[in-house]
């Protein structure tokens, strides 16, 4: 692997531990989802027991690195705003890095006197990732008594976290206000920030139709205030064909990315329970086959959830785990499906070194066996849907770069 490579996959799988200057540079960036939770006994200048943390890091030749709190790690940051910041690790190894900045926008109102960082509109890097209806109806079904929602998402649960965007349960159509907030909103953005890409995403319906019908909705509002065409993927669930045919025919998106999350019937049944229920295995992949004869290759992707697998209760070695998802891969390449790797993050006390280890042994034999399918079948990831300036915990742009580099230097 790459350095740059091997450098993000550290700084995921080790993090970052706190400090004065990263509690400083949480002043002026992006903040991060997750605050920062100082361990019994570690060093804390703030007298808090959570403190806000920057989102993400560019090091200087451009790499995209989500930053994760960790009080444990040797790595860390030091300098100034003005000075520049540094990350170092065990107190030596320098190395330039920049934080992702905090945009005016996030702190501006709509003309109606709403803030616009709750209108819907998040950045990953040079990512306008717009979400006006978070819910998931999945969070509000079961069956046997299990949760319809996917095994591993804690984002989606309708609540009052929501409620401002005035989505209601079992109605498709969002207000005609949360579209001027968001159309609002995101002029300014586009008028402020350098986005290349737009990623339309919500929670799932339990009629497929009607979640078409509603990204319909929303892929139109976004049109509207995209008059220079910035590349817009819909990140919907997988959706019938005259809703593909909509969003074609209108010309309102440029790419689709229907999350399977992860390859094999058994697997996808137990992880995501509701897309199963509702949508179903065989026919998620039939509608991003649908998606390639109408977009064609390199506009169909798929994200997954990089190390769910290795869950205990699905028996799996990471090598059985990874050499399955390379499995996975491949077929869905030779359909003309793009798989996107994000690394499963684990929470809530699976950080444990024996798993995180696995994890990682996991990730890197994927990641190799990935990029020589995409060399295998001519497929690349086109910039337009994703690039190293937004792939904050993925890695396949970062390991093409790093290849095409080395091919232009031989
Ligand atoms: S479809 Fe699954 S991953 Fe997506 S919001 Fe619903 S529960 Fe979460």
């Amino acid at each position: 692997m790459d350095p740059a490579s091997k450098l993000k996959l550290d700084l995921l799988f080790e993090g970052i531990r706190y400090s004065d200057a990263l509690g400083q540079a949480a002043e002026h960036s992006f903040p991060n989802f997750y605050p920062y939770r100082f361990k019994p006994g570690e060093r804390n200048p703030t007298g808090q027991s959570t403190a806000q943390i920057p989102y993400l890091l560019t090091t200087s030749d451009g790499t995209l690195i989500r930053v994760k709190g960790a009080g444990d790690s040797k790595w860390s940051v030091v300098g100034s705003r003005s000075e520049s910041y540094t990350l170092i690790r065990d107190g030596s190894v320098g190395l330039a890095v920049e934080f992702e900045p905090l945009p005016r926008w996030m702190q501006g109102q709509t003309a109606d006197g709403f803030p616009m960082a709750r209108a819907g509109l998040s950045l990953h890097g040079d990512m306008g990732v717009i979400n006006v209806a978070p819910g998931c109806e999945y969070f509000l079904e079961k069956a046997d008594n299990v949760s319809m929602r996917c095994t591993f998402c804690a984002y989606g649960a309708p609540d009052k976290r929501t409620q401002h965007l005035g989505q209601v349960a079992g109605k498709t159509a969002l207000p005609d206000l949360t579209y001027q907030h968001i159309q609002e909103t995101l002029r300014v953005a586009l008028g402020e920030s350098d986005l290349r890409h737009l990623y339309l995403v919500g929670g799932s319906l339990t009629d497929w139709r009607e979640e078409g019908k509603r990204f319909v909705e929303i892929a139109r509002a976004v049109r509207a205030v995209n008059p220079t065409g910035i590349p817009t993927a819909c990140g919907s669930g997988a959706l019938p064909d005259d809703m593909l045919d909509t969003l074609y025919d209108e010309g309102l998106v440029d790419a689709v990315c229907f999350n399977l999350e992860v390859w094999s019937k058994p697997l996808f049944e137990k992880i995501c329970p509701g897309k199963n229920r509702f949508v179903g295995y065989d026919r998620w992949i039939g509608s991003l086959e649908s998606a390639v004869g109408r977009w064609g290759r390199e506009r169909v992707y798929s994200a997954m959830v990089a190390g769910i697998e290795l869950e205990p209760e699905h028996g799996l070695s990471w090598q059985e785990a990874a050499d399955l998802a390379i499995d996975g891969a491949e077929d869905l390449c030779a359909r003309g499906i793009i798989p996107i790797y994000s690394l499963y993050w684990p929470v809530g006390g699976r950080d444990h070194p024996d798993y995180l280890n696995r994890l990682r042994s996991y990730f890197e034999r994927l990641s190799a066996g990935y990029q020589a399918l995409r060399e295998k079948y001519q497929l690349e990831v086109w910039d337009g849907f994703m690039c190293r300036r937004c792939a904050y915990m993925q890695l396949e742009c970062d390991l093409d770069f790093a290849a095409s580099q080395q091919g232009r230097a031989h």
